[in-house]
């Protein structure tokens, strides 16, 4: 089990529920990391008391310094001072629960520095799974999955023979627009995108699940993490969240794992794997649920969904840009610059128009494809 943690992206929504875990057990915090929250992260810090913090804002940390100087507390900045943190060396696992690919390059620093990784930002994933797992394996850390659905796959596969895999089943509850049509969401306003019926998450990811792109992601996600092609991984609308995924062996027995919708759970696993420890959560009450219901996905309205099937199908770089696209197209639509389907329309003009094919890319490849992506749509927009 994890003794010591350095938690990137403290103030999150991920971050600050992995501190709930880290409190409930005593595990020690070694190092902390926002974007600019200096708030938080000063009381989380004044709590936790890690060797050092950073912001990846020079300003903030600057502040942040300031108010810290009465603690022998180290303040870095910046990308360089974030990296720092994934690679702190008394910590034992390095919680990456930053948005975007901005986790990438702090993943591959700590797991050359021999970190094992309990993994909430998928997007290091979809980005750059060929370089990350390769690095996983010649390194021999362990990564532990943090995404509810990717740690119920982990938690079913738990003494199933190797090989004996047919299928993965990833639940999604589909998002704030179940049951709509294109036609209705034409003029969908952010605030209501940003109202998910179970999980209380942070924009990016929120806006993701109302497109589905998050189910792509996550598509992309599973395929790296359980060795999966496309065609091994259904996708299966589950509106109440309380099958967090399942998946179905050889002989067709399917396994699922329930829990009442909290992300303290899949966090506490990634930290105590393999033990079972009491959790803050709420017990599930299965007599309290009337009904599990189950839909295929709309692949017509909800096309992020399809696009990133797509590129993960074609594979090599098509996943960076679909992933650099759709940060860069949620965006636009928190500002309130494009319409809610113009995202799914940014994702796939990238995707179809890409046509570098390479399959192996190293993380310059990765870097360069993800920088162009976001050049190219900031000057159409
Ligand atoms: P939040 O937006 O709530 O938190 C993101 C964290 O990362 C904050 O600490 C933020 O700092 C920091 N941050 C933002 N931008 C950068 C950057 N460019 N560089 C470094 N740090 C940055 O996100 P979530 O906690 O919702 O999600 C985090 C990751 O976990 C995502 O990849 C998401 O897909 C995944 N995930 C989230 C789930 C959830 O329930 N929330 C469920 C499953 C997966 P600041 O506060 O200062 O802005």
């Amino acid at each position: 089990m994890t003794t010591k943690i350095a938690v990137l992206g403290s103030t999150g929504s991920i971050g600050t529920q992995t501190l709930d875990v880290a409190r409930m057990h005593g595990i020690k915090v070694t190092a902390l990391t926002a974007n600019r929250n200096i708030e938080l992260l000063e009381k989380q810090a004044r709590e936790f008391s890690p060797d050092m913090v950073c912001v990846l804002d020079t300003g903030a940390a600057a502040q942040l310094k300031i108010a810290l100087k009465d603690t022998n507390i180290d303040v870095y900045c910046g990308e360089q001072g974030i990296i720092e943190a994934a690679c702190e060396k008394s910590c034992d696992t390095v919680v990456n629960a930053i948005v975007g690919v901005a986790g990438l390059l702090p993943t591959l620093a700590a797991i050359d520095a021999g970190k094992n990784l309990a993994l909430a930002n998928k997007e290091t994933l979809v980005a750059g799974g060929s370089i990350v797992m390769r690095a996983v394996k010649e390194k021999g850390v362990k990564l532990y999955p943090v995404d509810s659905e990717h740690s119920a796959i982990f938690q079913c596969l738990q003494g199933c023979p190797e090989g004996s895999l047919k299928k993965v089943i990833l639940t999604a509850s589909g998002g704030a627009f179940f049951g709509k049509k294109r036609w209705e969401l034409e003029n969908v306003s952010v605030k209501k995108a940003l109202q998910h019926p179970n999980w209380n998450m942070g924009a990016k990811i929120t806006i993701d699940s109302a497109t589905m792109m998050n189910k792509g992601l996550e598509v992309i996600e599973a395929s790296w993490l359980f060795d999966c092609r496309d065609e091994d991984i259904d996708v299966l609308i589950h509106r109440e969240s309380i099958i967090h995924s399942m998946i179905q062996l050889k002989d067709n027995a399917v396994i699922a794992q329930l829990g009442v919708p909290d992300m303290r759970i899949p966090i506490q696993y990634a930290l105590t794997y393999p033990e079972r420890l009491p959790s803050p959560t709420k017990e599930l009450d299965l007599t309290e649920l009337t009904n599990l219901t189950f839909y295929k996905p709309d692949y017509d309205t909800f096309q992020c969904l399809a696009i990133c099937r797509k590129a993960l199908r074609k594979g090599g770089l098509y996943p960076t840009v679909a992933n650099a696209a759709n940060e860069v197209a949620v965006d636009l639509f928190m500002k309130e610059k494009i319409k809610f389907l113009d995202i799914a329309s940014v994702v796939s003009d990238e995707v179809e128009s890409f046509g570098d094919d390479r399959k192996e890319i190293t993380l310059d490849d990765i870097l360069s494809a993800d920088k162009e992506t976001r050049r190219r749509i900031k000057e159409k927009y």
